[in-house]
């Protein structure tokens, strides 16, 4: 089962797409982890790359679907979860082609709904274990005092995002409402959406997502 988690940024997607990881044996596709690793490559490419994301722009469609291509050729596993992919109609047609090229199928988009400033609140509050991944926020899920990750263990990896600042933030939001909201209509033409509730309990917002992917 090949599923798109959409929605904007700090609505949850990161958090669900580890969860039916760890359930599932799913594979997670994150063009922003994807890119963030570029980054840190040291290339031309990763300078471009750092300079887009840390004003909060889209990085050009050439260079995320090229990242996606690269990995539909490898392990499979027991799916794939779009995270933070697509993000505009051209990502959406190519991910659509890229897919049927492979044998393979998209069986559903979940749109994650959240009310704007529940989510500016959270990505203020927000950091992550730069060991696993795992997603931390000072109100609701604080960094343990202890500093060891309940994930995965390590110590004192927690990261603020450069990008989860206030301007850069409104920046993302903006390029959601004006590039990737569109495809929530075009999801709902193909008779792929479900949406969930994505300000509840981490574990309502599970039920809800196995849910819609049909138990
Ligand atoms: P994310 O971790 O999904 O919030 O993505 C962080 C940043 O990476 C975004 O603000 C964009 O600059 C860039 N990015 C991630 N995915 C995409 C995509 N599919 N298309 C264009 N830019 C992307």
């Amino acid at each position: 089962m090949n599923i798109i988690l959409l929605g904007p940024p700090g609505a949850g997607k990161g958090t669900q797409a580890h969860h039916l990881v760890a359930t599932r044996n799913m594979i997670q596709l994150s063009t922003g982890d994807m890119l963030r690793e570029a980054k840190e490559s040291g290339t031309e490419m990763g300078r471009k790359v750092a300079e887009v994301m840390a004003r909060g722009d889209l990085v050009t469609d050439d260079i995320v679907i090229g990242l996606i291509r690269e990995k539909l050729e490898g392990d499979k596993g027991g799916g794939f979860i779009f995270d933070g992919f697509p993000r505009t109609l051209p990502q959406a047609d190519a991910l659509g082609k890229l897919l049927a090229d492979c044998g393979e199928t998209l069986d559903a988009v979940i749109e994650m709904q959240v009310d704007d400033d529940a989510l500016v609140d959270r990505i203020k509050a927000r950091s992550t274990c730069g060991g696993c991944g795992a997603v931390y926020n000072d109100n609701t899920k604080p960094i343990p005092v202890d500093g060891i990750c309940t994930t995965c263990g390590k110590k004192n990896e927690f990261i603020r995002r450069a990008d989860d600042n206030e301007e850069a933030l409104r920046n993302r939001l903006m390029e959601y409402y004006k590039k990737t909201s569109p495809l929530i209509g075009y999801y709902y033409a193909k008779d792929m959406l479900s949406t969930v509730d994505g300000l509840g309990e981490i574990e309502d917002v599970r039920a809800a997502v196995a849910n819609a992917l049909g138990g």
